[in-house]
């Protein structure tokens, strides 16, 4: 977009994304409409109201599509009817991100996946922070970029968590350097099913970057993201560089002997042992390669990498210790809201692991789980919606099962069948909303019931 000033826009869906999009714009002189499908009331209503932006609540009406632009929120889906009405009068729709971007000065790593988005991309800010630059972490982790944007400079470091959804509407979005980390199924819903198409989106991510300056990071462990950093190398001169887990590779990021080696043109760094660092289990061992990459293409010393890679602390919910009781270890993966990730929680504990799993099923396929059950998980215990499935999908693959309906009576029953040594971990391959708001509550649910004993 170039001209800004007196451009019509419809900000579709006034949550936090809609609403910080609506303001920039309205800011850089935009006439922008917020409209939003469901009623608002209270102060978030007053503030917007006061903000002198135009508004609709309860509902888009046809004033929605009287309009030069477009602007979704995440949680407007694309093929919902303004933004299918819009598409069919070619008015160009774009997300919250891409507007955000048109604002921000700076360089810009935007780092998107299927899992460990919100991890990397809290470790990459903690990296560039902890080496002294002037960092804004901002995206799906939880603050808008378009908060931010008019604030950023020349010399900010801007770290962007990036959604498949944000990335269905970009147009001329083109970080410096951008890291896909994994492709598997999640959100297959909002692409009716189809796998190809939520990866493809994913690929966008990379989509305006050109030439040897700009950086792809991918991981080589997965066949379609390799065919695509040839691709992009020999159409667009990207300078793509792997990393593996299961491979020692002689450029990019890899384990030598149990070490953390970046090959970065002429010059190899060890530079950990990946036991050393902070964060627990094999993916996490990815998302640090990842993330060093970065950091070391960006120029930050290997000394400072190191310090950082051990001392990240995570983030909640993400196989977080909630702590240890009569020797038994409660590990919160609230976050954990699909197959893949649970998967990799497995991995990480060498403990027997009582497993809590459950919620609402976004039609799992459990099958890739099973062999990882047995010697593994001493107890399941499935709770919520999706038990009777999770029982019958897994129970026979553990020690012992059982089914109760909510996270109160699955983390009792926990602690009693819990032996010293043993790992009770909260990672339940589903969405919360069948028992919470939010996986944030769910998780905090457990931490509560956990501090309470
Ligand atoms: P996202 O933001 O992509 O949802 P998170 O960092 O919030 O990713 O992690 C979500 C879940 O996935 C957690 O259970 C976490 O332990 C797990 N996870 C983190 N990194 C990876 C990875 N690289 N591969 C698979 N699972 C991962």
């Amino acid at each position: 977009m170039k001209r800004i000033q007196g451009t019509r826009v419809t900000v579709l869906g006034a949550a936090r994304s809609g609403c910080a999009a609506a303001r920039l714009l309205h800011a850089h002189g935009a006439e922008v409409l917020l409209s939003e499908a469901r009623p608002l009331t209270g102060v978030h209503l007053a503030a917007l109201q006061a903000s002198g932006i135009a508004l609709e609540v309860g509902g888009h009406t046809a004033r929605a599509l009287e309009t030069d632009v477009v602007v979704l929120s995440p949680g407007v889906p694309s093929n919902s009817a303004i933004p299918q009405a819009a598409a069919a009068r070619g008015i160009p729709c774009y997300s919250e991100l891409e507007v955000a971007s048109w604002f921000c000065q700076g360089t810009m790593v935007a780092i998107t996946g299927s899992n460990g988005k919100t991890t990397t991309t809290a470790l990459i800010g903690h990296i560039f922070s902890q080496a002294g630059y002037e960092t804004v972490v901002a995206g799906n982790i939880g603050t808008p970029l378009s908060i931010y944007a008019d604030r950023t400079r020349p010399e900010t470091i801007i770290v962007v968590e990036v959604s498949s959804f944000q990335l269905d509407h970009i147009k001329t979005l083109r970080p410096k350097v951008s890291v896909l980390l994994n492709i598997t199924p999640d959100h297959l819903d909002r692409y009716d099913g189809d796998f190809e198409s939520y990866a493809q989106s994913k690929l966008r991510i990379a989509m305006n970057q050109s030439g040897t300056n700009d950086i792809f990071v991918y991981n080589y462990d997965d066949t379609r993201l390799r065919a695509h950093a040839l691709q992009l190398t020999t159409t667009s001169g990207v300078q793509a560089i792997p990393f593996s887990y299961h491979q020692t590779l002689s450029e990019g990021a890899s384990l030598h002997g149990g070490t953390l080696v970046l090959c970065l043109g002429q010059h190899t760094e060890c530079l950990l042992p990946a036991k050393e660092l902070a964060l627990p289990g094999p993916h996490n061992v990815q998302n640090s390669m990842a993330a060093a990459i970065v950091g070391r293409v960006m120029d930050i010393p290997a000394a400072s990498l190191r310090e950082s890679l051990r001392g990240f602390e995570g983030v909640a919910h993400r196989l977080e210790l909630v702590r240890e009781v009569g020797g038994v270890r409660y590990v919160n993966d609230s976050k954990a809201t699909n197959v893949n990730a649970v998967w990799y929680a497995l991995q990480t504990f060498a403990a027997p692991l009582v497993l809590l799993a459950g919620g609402r099923d976004k039609g799992n396929d459990y099958a890739v789980l099973k062999p990882h059950l047995p010697g593994r998980v001493r107890t399941l215990i499935a709770f919520g919606e999706s038990r009777d499935t999770i029982m019958r999908e897994l129970g026979p693959h553990a020690g012992q099962m059982m089914a109760v309906e909510t996270l109160e009576e699955a983390t009792r029953y926990a602690r009693a069948c819990a032996r010293p040594g043993d790992v009770v971990l909260l990672s339940p391959a589903c969405a919360s909303f069948d028992l919470f708001e939010n996986y944030e509550h769910r998780g905090d649910t457990f931490k509560a019931l956990v501090n309470r004993f």
